[in-house]
């Protein structure tokens, strides 16, 4: 996204990524492409290793092996190595674990994600303010500008952590979790959000979510996750079957697509549902 309206043209790719924790290996051979108008979603069980691919692509996670490209699109080389400011113009993440700020204003904390893109020492730009104002709007935390942090709900401030994101204006956004700890409407809203920045300004988004729903609602890729290996990769209708979930997931699952939206929707069976529809056949 940015305020002068161009479209972004920027992808990730990561090719053979292998991904550990001191000696331990977690992540084996994961190829994981965002790419620019298109939401990619990671999914998987809890511990599958989508958060630690997250990070390493946002340069916050070391590589074992393997690489993590950047590239315009229609290019068919990498774009050189880029410097820590120049990579966040050019990438930033919503992380799962967010500071606590203290003693500022929602404003002020927005103001953060327009970081890379000042001189050192130097005021606000025009720029920077459009951004920043921008990025409130987006994410419906306008009305709580002037507002201390130390005053929000969870909620609400992970709202303004993703307006810090926004205000970075960068080609690829990476989210974990954007929907936890938010309300319904909060939930649809930043679902929205990721479509309509990814369709109108071309941004790279690439989202891990635990809600299988949200991620057939939202994504046009899928990543399927499992034990630090790819399980299933592609279209909602090709990765979420039935079978490849009740697999992975380790209960039965029912997938179905709804006739009126055309999306794929996707239950797990409470236990005595299961009974019944056990005994009855
Ligand atoms: P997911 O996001 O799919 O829940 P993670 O990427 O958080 O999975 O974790 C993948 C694996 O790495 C898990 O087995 C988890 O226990 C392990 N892990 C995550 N963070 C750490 C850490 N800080 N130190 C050691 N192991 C970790």
């Amino acid at each position: 996204m940015n305020t002068t309206g161009t479209m972004n043209s920027i992808a990730l790719h990561a090719s053979g990524l292998h991904l550990g924790y001191e000696r331990a290996p977690v992540v084996h051979d994961v190829s994981v492409s965002i790419t620019p108008g298109r939401v990619t979603a990671l999914i998987g069980p809890n511990g599958s290793g989508k958060s630690t691919v997250l990070r390493s692509l946002a340069r916050l996670h070391p590589i074992s092996s393997g690489e993590v490209t950047i590239a315009s699109a229609g290019s068919s080389s990498p774009t050189p190595a880029l410097s820590a400011r120049e990579f966040a113009r050019t990438v930033t993440l919503l992380s799962q674990s967010r500071p606590h700020p203290s003693g500022l204003s929602v404003r002020e904390i927005v103001a953060f994600g327009r970081h890379p893109h000042r001189r050192r020492f130097a005021s606000l730009t025009d720029a920077d303010r459009a951004a920043i104002d921008q990025a409130l709007e987006l994410t419906g935390t306008d009305s709580m500008a002037e507002r201390s942090v130390d005053q929000l709900s969870g909620g609400e401030l992970q709202r303004v952590w993703l307006a810090t994101c926004l205000a970075q204006e960068t080609g690829v956004l990476l989210l974990d979790e954007p929907t936890n700890h938010l309300d319904l409407r909060y939930q649809a809203e930043i679902l929205d959000l990721m479509r309509d920045l990814a369709d109108d300004h071309g941004t790279a988004v690439g989202v891990v979510l635990h809600d299988l729903n949200h991620a057939a609602s939202v994504a046009d890729d899928i990543v399927l996750l499992s034990q630090g290996r790819v399980r299933s990769t592609g279209t909602c209708e090709e990765v979420f079957t039935a079978e490849v979930l009740t697999e992975v997931y380790g209960l039965p699952i029912r997938t179905h697509v709804d006739e009126d939206t055309g999306m794929v929707r996707i239950e797990a069976l409470p236990r005595r549902l299961r009974r019944t529809l056990a005994a009855a056949s």
